[in-house]
């Protein structure tokens, strides 16, 4: 028998003052896939979140990801609010199509007017076709095919912010990353760009990991061969030209700056004091447990970006492809929007001492708590004074 953790699974127990507004359940008897929709926060507009697809996805793990979707929409001031998919599917069984297409007909009222999809764990750009198809709307979901107008996130607007909110980061630093040393945790969507864009600015990749294992090169790996090896053969591993290490070797290379971009909770209280980067860009959701985050910050004196901050390429992208300008666009919108943002967090933990989350949580609930009150969902007391942004 599967073990229950009643707090991961009491919906009730999620709420708090910015949500979640809408937990729905969803089953589909043809397909027999079970499905939930959280819809974190719309005070700033539609929920916007995307549909991750795994065997053991858990409503908790849903609400967290919606709520980071409620700031990470907000910090990057776009007019949406937070939500997430999920789909307990085996994506190597199942006809994941058939599936998206079940839970698209379940969640029909919702969409798009309370929640916008998007690509996630094990979907894409084809999910997301059949997802608008069955809902009859081109607005039911961004990370569409080109040929339907879209965006892809196989364009690599993700792994692109990631790079652009690191060099930001540094400068407010007084650092550049030209020559800068990078280990990137994955290379899946998010780590594989993030490795070509910080080639491409100046920076040494030293080591890369995925699921079978770190490869490591002290100097430099070289990314586009790194790439056509990974076409063929899908580990890293095989990489010639490197050391093999196991997988978790990667956390605690010899680098100045650490890219988790794979799952999240791989950054915990075991783990923290062994790694060695001096800033730590959060390319996954939730790579670091708090514990292990303050940790860091607070007593190793390490810089993070948090996940929201950071990985926020993607909904820009998205919000780009919402509002019907072309994917060159978007590079432009995260270039502007992610340094801002990211300088901006910066320079107000150093001015105040804050860790970096909380100066980025401080600035994003601001601008939900106002939404908020305009809209009348909460006292309306303290609106437009002490703004920080
Ligand atoms: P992906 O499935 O394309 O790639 C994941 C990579 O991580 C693969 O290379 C896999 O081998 C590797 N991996 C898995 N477990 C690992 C482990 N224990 N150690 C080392 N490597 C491991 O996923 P993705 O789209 O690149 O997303 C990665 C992370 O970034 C996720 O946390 C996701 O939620 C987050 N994220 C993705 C996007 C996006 O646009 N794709 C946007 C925001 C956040």
């Amino acid at each position: 028998m599967e073990k229950i953790v009643p707090s991961e699974v009491d919906v009730w127990s999620f709420g708090d003052e910015w949500g979640p507004e809408k937990v729905i359940q969803t089953y589909d008897p043809k397909t027999r896939s079970r499905g939930i929709l959280v819809i974190d926060n719309t005070a700033r507009g539609p929920g916007k979140g995307g549909i991750r697809m795994l065997p053991d996805v858990t409503p908790y793990e849903v609400f967290r990801l919606a709520r980071t979707m409620t700031w990470k929409c907000a910090i990057a001031d776009l007019p949406f609010g937070g939500a997430k998919s999920g789909i307990k599917a085996d994506p190597k069984i199942v006809d994941k199509i058939e599936v998206v297409r079940a839970f698209a007909k379940l969640i029909n009222p919702y969409v798009p007017s309370q929640y916008i999809a998007a690509p996630d764990m094990n979907t894409a750009q084809a999910e997301m076709a059949a997802f608008c198809d069955e809902i009859g709307d081109l607005n039911a979901a961004t990370g569409k095919p080109a040929s339907l107008n879209g965006i892809p996130h196989e364009l690599g607007t993700t792994g692109y912010g990631v790079v652009v909110s690191t060099i930001a980061a540094l400068k407010t630093l007084g650092k550049n990353i030209s020559g800068m040393t990078v280990a990137i945790q994955g290379f899946g969507n998010v780590g594989s760009y993030a490795a070509k864009f910080f080639e491409e600015n100046g920076a040494k990749i030293v080591g890369i990991s995925d699921i079978d294992g770190t490869i490591y090169n002290p100097n430099g790996l070289n990314i586009n061969f790194l790439t056509d090896v990974f076409a063929k053969t899908h580990k890293v591993t095989t990489c010639p030209d490197a050391k093999v290490m196991p997988t978790d070797a990667i956390l605690a290379l010899d680098a100045d700056i650490l890219v988790p971009a794979a799952r999240g909770g791989v950054i915990n209280l075991n783990n923290a004091a062994s790694i060695k980067a001096s800033l730590i860009s959060e390319g996954a959701n939730l790579p670091a447990s708090p514990e292990a985050e303050k940790i860091l910050q607070k007593r190793l004196g390490k810089w993070v970006i948090p996940d929201f901050v950071c990985n926020a390429g993607g909904v820009v992208g998205s919000y780009v492809e919402y509002i019907g300008k072309p994917a060159k666009d978007a590079f432009n919108v995260i270039d502007e929007k992610l340094s801002k943002n990211t300088e901006r967090i910066f320079e107000l933990a150093q001015g105040t001492g804050l860790s970096t989350r909380e100066a980025a949580l401080r600035l994003a609930q601001q601008r939900i708590s106002e939404a908020m009150e305009y809209r009348g969902w909460k006292a309306r007391s303290t609106i437009g004074s002490g703004r920080i942004d």
